[in-house]
């Protein structure tokens, strides 16, 4: 019997809802902020060798990680999530079986590659429209098992021009497998982390993700997408809301202001709330920032009809 026949999953009939099978139709790459940073540089991720206890860590075969699942009580994995469509990934890819690992929530891998790996023993060749595992395609739809853990290794560089949403999401907070019960962004709003990430991108003038967020939403009329939307409100809650800020500066001038604000936001991406807020208090009022602030995504994107939402 395979191994993948524990997490096998049955094909919904049209019109049944299942509570252990998903519809596949993109999947995430979850990392804390210093790894988002690095690969918002980069303008890709960047395949890494597996070090953990798979049968992969055999081979100098460098992967990336990717999961469909959603955690509702957050990441074990960090607060950055970037977000891919599924049937872009895999066009023209075959799958392997790698294994199961008997977490606390089981995780199945599958290795999703263009390369012909039949010499690797320890992989099992998995075809989702014959195999009965728990990923399946029939008629070109694609289904997974979503009550366990989904684990997709790919094999290459994945572009971030492919990305297609990209925001901040709530951290475990009794767990994270890279820093361990130490890490500093367990308590971390999903909401602050997106604006602080969105941030970096508008202060360094980092285009990677331009097109994830120029994806409009059918039926808002936005001129971006609500990834945004959203990161702009967690920057103003962070640095207005959040400790209600002061505004007692002299400074009005569009020339002054965008230069501060822009300071102000690589502050903020960098992680030092307290300083940009020190920053953004040069300014006479708030109105000053909202127009600063408005300016600067209108800027970066090359548009004029961007506006905050009220
Ligand atoms: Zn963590």
């Amino acid at each position: 019997m395979p191994e993948w026949n524990e997490y096998r999953i049955a094909i919904p009939r049209d019109g049944e809802r299942m509570n252990n099978v998903s519809q596949l139709v993109e999947v995430h790459h979850v990392v804390h902020p210093p790894a988002a940073r690095a690969i918002l540089d980069h303008g890709s991720i960047r395949a890494g060798i597996v070090h953990d206890e798979s049968r992969m860590n055999q081979t100098r075969h460098a992967v990336i990680w990717l999961s469909a699942n959603q955690w509702q009580h957050g990441s074990l994995y960090g607060t950055v999530q970037f977000t891919f469509p599924w049937l872009q990934l895999i066009a023209g890819k075959h799958f392997y079986w790698v294994e199961a690992i008997r977490y606390q929530n089981p995780a199945y891998r599958i290795l999703i590659t263009d390369k012909d790996l039949g010499s690797l023993k320890f992989l099992t060749p998995y075809d989702p429209s014959v195999d009965r595992g728990p990923l399946r395609e029939r008629n070109g739809n694609w289904y997974w098992n979503s009550r366990d853990t989904s684990e997709f290794m790919v094999d290459g560089d994945l572009d971030l021009s492919h990305c297609i949403e990209f925001k901040g999401v709530q951290h475990k907070r009794n767990g994270c497998r890279l820093y361990g019960p130490g890490c500093s962004e367990r308590n971390n709003s999903a909401f602050v982390t997106g604006g602080r990430m969105l941030a970096y991108l508008l202060a360094s003038g980092n285009h990677a993700l331009d097109p994830a967020l120029r994806i409009q939403t059918e039926g808002l009329s936005r001129s971006l997408s609500p990834s945004v939307d959203q990161g702009v409100s967690g920057i103003w809650f962070d640095l207005v809301t959040a400790d209600a800020a002061r505004f007692d500066g002299e400074v009005r001038q569009r020339e002054r202001s965008v230069p501060i604000v822009r300071g102000a936001l690589a502050l903020l991406g960098a992680g030092r709330p307290y300083e940009a807020r020190e920053l953004v208090a040069q300014l006479n009022d708030e109105t000053v920032f909202r127009a600063a602030l408005t300016a600067i995504v209108n800027d970066h994107f090359g548009i004029d009809d961007w506006r905050l939402i009220s």
